[in-house]
């Protein structure tokens, strides 16, 4: 199938953790009726992983097996995809690139509510004020389509929400 062949739009939503990635895709899936994709959840449902990171307390990501389970969805369109990182999706894959982007304060509150305390919420706090997930998406994306959104209340969620389903909506297929 031709490149950008979809008759519905793929929007990727990344962040740091605690931006609020899963609140604003589940509301915008309800919104579009577009298929919210949570990789987390995937990863854990069909063990698409190599084993758990100490470290980092979390599962290590297999990128391939990833991609794979995902191909033919995409291809389909129509796709919320909400993660953490965005620089091991083929490119091809979306029409849009949302960054939520938190104040520091806040999103340290969120975190800790969570339960994340020492490095794992340290860490966290700093790819938030060093903009790491912008950087990673403008690195990853052509510019026109990566979009930051501000994610510190639940107005934020509610306006963002609103202005991507405009957007959903007015998605035309390339001819
Ligand atoms: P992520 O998927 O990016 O890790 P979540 O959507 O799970 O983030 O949100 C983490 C927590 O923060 C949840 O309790 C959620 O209700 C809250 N939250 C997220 N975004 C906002 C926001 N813009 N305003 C208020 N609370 C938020
Ligand atoms: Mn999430």
């Amino acid at each position: 199938m031709a490149q950008n062949s979809r008759k519905k739009p793929n929007i990727l939503v990344t962040g740091t953790p605690g931006t609020g990635k899963t609140t604003t895709s589940f509301s915008l899936a309800e919104a579009t009726q577009l298929r919210h994709i949570n990789i987390g959840e995937l990863v854990r449902e069909k063990n698409l992983h190599d084993g758990w990171d100490d470290q980092f307390d979390c599962h290590i990501i297999n990128e391939d097996l990833v991609c794979d389970e995902l191909e033919d969805l995409m291809e389909e369109g129509g796709n919320i995809v909400d993660y953490h990182g965005c620089d091991f999706f083929p490119e091809r894959w979306f029409d849009r690139v949302v960054v939520l982007q938190t104040d520091n304060s806040v999103l340290y509150d969120r975190l800790s509510a969570r339960g994340y305390t020492g490095s794992k919420l340290s860490n966290n706090i700093e790819c938030e004020i060093f903009q790491v997930l912008l950087e990673e998406a403008k690195e990853s994306y052509p510019e026109d389509i990566v979009v930051a959104l501000k994610s510190d209340t639940v107005d934020d969620i509610t306006r963002n929400v609103a202005s991507l389903t405009d957007w959903v909506r007015s998605w035309q297929p390339k001819a």
